[in-house]
């Protein structure tokens, strides 16, 4: 499946919600209070915010104002400039010509929101891609955390350096790093643990694991990112802001967009945090982690509106 089908098939939910209440009014050529009502209520169901959705509607009224007829194609075109103007800037790229090696990415999130599955997918794509990874397997305080990645490293066939299940998550970090160091590779993908995010304990040992990291190079970790699980709406991005504050994020990855989530996260998670989306966990595969493209994103949400879209 390409990328795009990937996204497609992705959002293929929340495109439906969006699409029927579009169609509907386009049918009717009208837009009265209930048309408005029902964009808003597909909006809402989509999980794109309050704001957006406000904005989003603001926008269709004007729009409606000024062509005097409701044609839901140019009501999706309306639709899609508010959300493309709310999501610029929000595409993380790496930039592999970055110095120095290793680069190093850190996932953090709560338990269940996919960092061990990201840092497999992710180290597939990199690898892919032509450079050479190592993963650091620092969630030792989950049993199965480190046994899952060794799994995923031995199919993927991806270096790994673990530690025994309790031990100290900055010393297996240290040695990973080390061992990155001295085989020049390429990329260290950090997974750590994310067991109650409010308890000190757990951000206490990500501090220890950044500073121990610092002292060999305090560039590091290059990338510090945020793993979000989609399904659950905006409920979870208050842990966002204690990982922030402890952490100092750069970046977010938001995973199984490919469940009941219906997509608008994406825009709420953006307006809510500001950091750039590097990637969208869409499926349990190792190719199921996207790059995050708005242009993507927004024609998986409106495939229906293609062609009216590049007319
Ligand atoms: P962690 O506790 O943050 O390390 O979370 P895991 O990586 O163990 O993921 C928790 C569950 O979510 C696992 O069953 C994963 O297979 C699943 N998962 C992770 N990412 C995705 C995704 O993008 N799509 C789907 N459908 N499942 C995912």
């Amino acid at each position: 499946m390409g990328i795009f089908s990937k996204f497609k098939s992705g959002l293929k939910r929340g495109s439906a919600v969006l699409q029927g209440a579009f169609e509907r009014v386009g049918v009717r050529g009208s837009l009265n209070q209930e048309d408005l009502f029902e964009i808003e209520e597909a909006f809402y169901a989509c999980d794109f915010g309050p704001e957006t959705t406000e904005e989003v509607l603001e926008e269709i009224k004007i729009s409606f104002r000024d062509q005097k007829k409701a044609d839901d194609g140019g009501l999706v075109n309306t639709a899609r400039t508010v959300l493309s103007k709310i999501l610029s800037g929000s595409e993380g790229m790496l930039d592999h010509s970055n110095d120095p090696s290793p680069q190093v990415i850190c996932l953090v999130g709560v338990n269940g929101s996919g960092k061990t599955t990201t840092c497999a997918k992710l180290g597939h794509q990199l690898s892919l891609s032509g450079k050479s990874v190592m993963i650091g397997a620092c969630d030792t305080f989950r049993a199965a955390a480190t046994e899952q990645l060794k799994e995923w490293a031995n199919r993927l066939a991806l270096d790994l350096v673990s530690g025994h299940h309790g031990s100290d998550a900055a010393a297996v970090a240290f040695d990973a790093y080390s061992s990155a160091l001295a085989k020049q590779t390429d990329y260290l993908l950090l997974d750590t643990a994310g067991r109650l995010h409010v308890k000190d304990n757990l951000m206490d040992e990500l501090s220890k694991l950044k500073r121990v990291i610092q002292k060999r190079e305090p560039a590091a970790p290059q990338h510090s990112w945020l793993v979000v699980d989609g399904s659950t709406g905006t409920n979870g991005l208050l842990q966002a802001k204690v990982f922030h504050q402890k952490f100092g994020l750069n970046g977010v990855v938001v995973t199984k967009l490919d469940g009941t989530s219906k997509g608008g996260v994406i825009v709420s998670i953006y307006r809510e945090l500001g950091l750039p989306i590097f990637y969208l966990g869409l499926g349990e595969q190792p190719d199921d982690l996207q790059p995050f493209s708005v242009e993507n994103y927004l024609d998986s949400l409106f495939p229906a509106y293609l062609s009216s879209i590049n007319a």
